[in-house]
C-alpha cells in the first residue's frame, strides 16, 4: 500500500488516499488548535502521542466488539484506516459536566451525569458546529432513525469500554467526542479517540489531562500528553514504572 495524494486536511490531521481505494492514510500532524480555531500552535510531538494513543483505543474497541476504522499502524504519527463516507455528527458523550454543557445550561462543573448524556453536534465549521437533535438530524438527511440509533448505541458502548479501562488507571473519563462513518453500508467509529477529543480528569487531584490544559492555560501541555499517553499505554498501577 502506496500513499498517493492528500485528499482532506483538518485542523490537526490530515487523511492521504494510497494505491487501494479502501485505505486511506489519516496523519496525527502536530498542530493543536482551539475555541473554533482561534487558537492555534504547533507543538513538537504532539501527534505522535494522539496516534499512539487513538491506535490504541481503535483495537482495544475491537477486542471489545466494537467496529471501527483503523486497520494497522504505518509509522508514529500515521495510521492506516478503512475508507469512509463520514457522517457530519459530533457525537459526544458526558458522564461528567464540564465544558460547553456547564456554559449553556444549568450544571455544576463536576455534576456526575448517569446515566450518560449523550450530545449531538452538526459538524459544519461554516455553522460553528451547532447542536442538534434527533428531528434536525432526520430533516437534514444526516441519518436515517435506526442509524441514528445505532449511532447512539455504539456510542455507550464506547464510554462503558473505555470508562472502565481509563478508571483502572486513576482517570476518569470526563466527556469525548466521537465520529462517525460508513463502509458498505456498515457503520464504523471513524476520525480519532484522543486527548483532543476526550476530557480526562486525574481521579485523585482532578487535574486536567487534556485539551483543556491547552484551552485554559493549565500547565505543559506536552507534559501532560506524555504523561497521560504514558498512564493510558501501560498496564494499571505501572505507568510510573
Ligand atoms: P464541549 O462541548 O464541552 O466543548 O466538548 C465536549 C467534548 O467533546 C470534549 O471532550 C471535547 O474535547 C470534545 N469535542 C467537542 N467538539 C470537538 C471538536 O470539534 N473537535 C474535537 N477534537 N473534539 C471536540
Amino acid at each position: 500500500m502506496k500513499q498517493v495524494d492528500l485528499l482532506y486536511s483538518g485542523k490537526a490531521k490530515s487523511v492521504y488516499r494510497t494505491d487501494d481505494p479502501g485505505v486511506y492514510i489519516m496523519k496525527f500532524r502536530d498542530d493543536i488548535t482551539a475555541f473554533d480555531g482561534g487558537k492555534k500552535d504547533t507543538l513538537g510531538g504532539k501527534g505522535r502521542y494522539n496516534a499512539e494513543v487513538s491506535s490504541f483505543f481503535f483495537r482495544y474497541l475491537e477486542e471489545n466488539g466494537i467496529k471501527t476504522h483503523y486497520l494497522s499502524s504505518v509509522d508514529p504519527t500515521a495510521i492506516a484506516v478503512r475508507s469512509l463516507t463520514m457522517i457530519p455528527l459530533e457525537v459526544i458523550v458526558r458522564n461528567v459536566a464540564a465544558g460547553s454543557i456547564v456554559r449553556n445550561y444549568p450544571f455544576r462543573e463536576g455534576e456526575v451525569l448517569d446515566p450518560a448524556v449523550i450530545v449531538i453536534d452538526y459538524k459544519s465549521d461554516a455553522h460553528h458546529d451547532p447542536m442538534l437533535n434527533d428531528d434536525l438530524i432526520y430533516a437534514l438527511g444526516l441519518a436515517t432513525p435506526e442509524e441514528l440509533d445505532q449511532i447512539k448505541a455504539m456510542a455507550l458502548a464506547v464510554n462503558i469500554v473505555l470508562s472502565e479501562y481509563l478508571a483502572a488507571r486513576g482517570i476518569t473519563l470526563v466527556d469525548f467526542k466521537l465520529e462517525f462513518g460508513k463502509t458498505n453500508d456498515e457503520i464504523v467509529v471513524g476520525d480519532e479517540i484522543s486527548m483532543d477529543s476526550m476530557r480526562l480528569w486525574d481521579k485523585e487531584t482532578g487535574a486536567s489531562l487534556d485539551k483543556d490544559v491547552y484551552r485554559f492555560n493549565k500547565g505543559d501541555v506536552m507534559e501532560t500528553y506524555a504523561g497521560v499517553a504514558k498512564r493510558i499505554l501501560s498496564p494499571p498501577g505501572e505507568e510510573s514504572a
